[in-house]
């Protein structure tokens, strides 16, 4: 394989533009993408693309690696050191990857680097559970039988990820897959490839095997389809719409039955009622609504408030959102950059049309922000109900609906009257009613008092359409891993029908 290390020149970073495999850059046979700085509206650079035929040359990277120098070739320890020296890595390129993630992603530089910092997190995180992962010995009968179960990893798997949060969407998949001792064959959003193929480079220099980790980037319909279609990739994982998440569990049903984990969107609910802290909970509430511009899946973008605390909260709740500073991402006191992309900022502004002609009172923003670059300006709605589209549909967005309620029972099935269940929020000093609604509510991450915080220790995932099975925690290493019965017998005396 040829080493062609194309590199582009960014704010003085150089960052490689082709195809990763084998450890290795090589040239990618797709129609080049081009990737858009959403502040500017201008273009970055091009970048190479993977068509089917390179797909299949980084699947086969893959299962060279898994099943000659990786995968139970390997001990537990040495996975573990391995990932260790890939945070250490990390850790040194903050700068630069935060800088092209602004750059890529709109994401104010603050934030950017506070992602970094989770990714490295969750890096030695599983390079601490690496060595811990084990099965369990049974005995079956009179002590003459006994099963082992071993834990092996799954193999080759493929992973794809959205633009919200590219390099912790990224490390929240790789770090448990390298830690159970799977080879992966990684397909970063097109809007987003800049961090992705800039850490690329810290896999040499953490000085994994070749093969190990593989970049194809490119189109969904094209590099993302070939890798949920391909029959020697036994497990794929996806975060990213639910529309999408259906199409890779058909493709993969269709092709080989490989397993499925899929993290989707949501349609979150943030629930304030009478007994609530309001000043807290306004500032919770818009914190997770607007935070990384609206963009998140978990984003609290249904705030369900007791009527009798109504006016006062909408009050408090308007003050936080206009406190927000929305601007230039490497201004070190903005809050909100731009939208990802032009695609997302029309679909936003179309969805906050669809608020007005539905009857939802406008009472901040509700356009444009400048005249440059994707920003909108942090809007809410009050008087939302839930016959209405922005209270309905996922709008990945700056815009929150605020929706009526009186009482608990009512606010129960109004936050799970969505075809999502990723998270809800309980605000309230009654823990009573904290306990109550917290078993009602049907998501898969319920925070009290607060919003939005995840840590790589507890599991994250979805109920209903949000997803299939769960990531961060011990019990995001299950998906990587696959459980063998070795059965043994020491007995001496078994009683056979047959005479030798
Ligand atoms: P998307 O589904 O369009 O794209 C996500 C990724 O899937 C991209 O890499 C894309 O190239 C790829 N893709 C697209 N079509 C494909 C196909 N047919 N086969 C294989 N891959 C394909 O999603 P998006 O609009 O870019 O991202 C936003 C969505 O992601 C939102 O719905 C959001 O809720 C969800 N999301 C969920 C989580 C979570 O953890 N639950 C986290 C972040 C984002």
């Amino acid at each position: 394989m040829t080493n062609t290390k194309d590199t582009v020149s960014i704010n003085g970073i150089a960052v490689p533009t082709g195809l990763f495999i084998n450890n290795a850059w090589v040239q990618g046979s797709g129609k080049p993408l081009t990737t858009v700085n959403p502040s500017t509206e201008e273009v970055i650079t091009e970048i190479q693309t993977a068509t089917a035929e390179d797909v299949d040359v980084a699947v086969k990277a893959a299962r060279e690696a898994f099943e000659n120098t990786w995968g139970t070739n390997v001990s537990a320890q040495l996975r573990g050191q391995l990932l260790f020296a890939l945070a250490t890595k990390m850790e040194e390129a903050i700068e630069e990857l935060a800088v092209l993630e602004t750059l890529d992603a709109g994401k104010p530089l603050a934030w950017a680097k506070v992602d970094v910092e989770d990714s490295v997190a969750c890096l030695r995180y599983y390079a601490g559970v690496a060595d811990k992962i084990h099965g369990s010995v049974i005995e079956i009968d009179d002590k003459s039988k006994y099963a082992e179960t071993r834990k092996e990893p799954a193999g080759v798997v493929a992973q794809i990820v959205p633009w919200n949060y590219p390099l912790l969407m990224m490390c929240w998949k790789i770090a448990p897959a390298l830690a159970a001792g799977c080879a992966i064959v990684f397909k970063a959003a097109e809007q987003t490839p800049l961090s992705t193929l800039k850490f690329a480079e810290l896999i040499v220099e953490a000085g994994y095997p070749a093969g190990v980790f593989n970049l194809v980037n490119g189109l969904g319909a094209i590099t993302g389809d070939a890798l949920s279609r391909h029959p020697d990739i036994d497990k794929i994982a996806f975060t990213g719409s639910t529309v999408t998440g259906r199409r890779i569990a058909i493709a993969a049903a269709e092709s080989n039955l490989k397993t499925v984990s899929l993290e989707l969107g949501g349609k979150s609910a943030n629930i304030v009622f009478e007994k609530a802290n309001l000043p807290e909970a306004a500032k919770w509430a818009a914190f997770g609504v607007f935070e990384n511009m609206g963009q998140s899946c978990s984003a609290g973008s249904r705030v369900l408030v007791q009527d009798t605390v109504y006016d006062e909260f909408v009050a408090l709740f308007i003050k936080a959102t206009e406190a927000f500073k929305v601007g230039d991402p490497y201004d070190s006191d903005t809050f909100q950059g731009p939208q990802v992309s032009e695609v997302q900022f029309n679909k936003i502004l179309g969805y906050i049309e669809a608020g007005k002609k539905d009857g939802a009172k406008l009472v901040t923003g509700g356009g444009r922000h400048g005249t440059k670059g994707y920003f909108v300006q942090p809007t809410v709605f009050t008087e939302v109900d839930m016959s209405m589209t922005i209270a309905k549909e996922e709008i990945f967005g700056p815009v929150a609906s605020i929706i009526r309620f009186k009482t608990e029972e009512e606010a129960t099935q109004i936050a799970n009257g969505t075809e999502y269940g990723l998270a809800a929020a309980v605000h309230s000093t009654n823990y009573g009613q904290v306990n109550r609604v917290t078993r009602r509510l049907k998501a898969g991450t319920v925070w009290i008092n607060q919003y939005t915080f995840l840590s790589h220790q507890i599991p994250f995932g979805g109920y209903k359409q949000s997803g299939w099975g769960r990531e961060l925690g011990v019990e995001g290493l299950e998906p990587y891993l696959v459980t063998k019965s070795v059965h043994h017998y020491y007995g001496e005396d078994f009683e056979w029908p047959i005479k030798l």
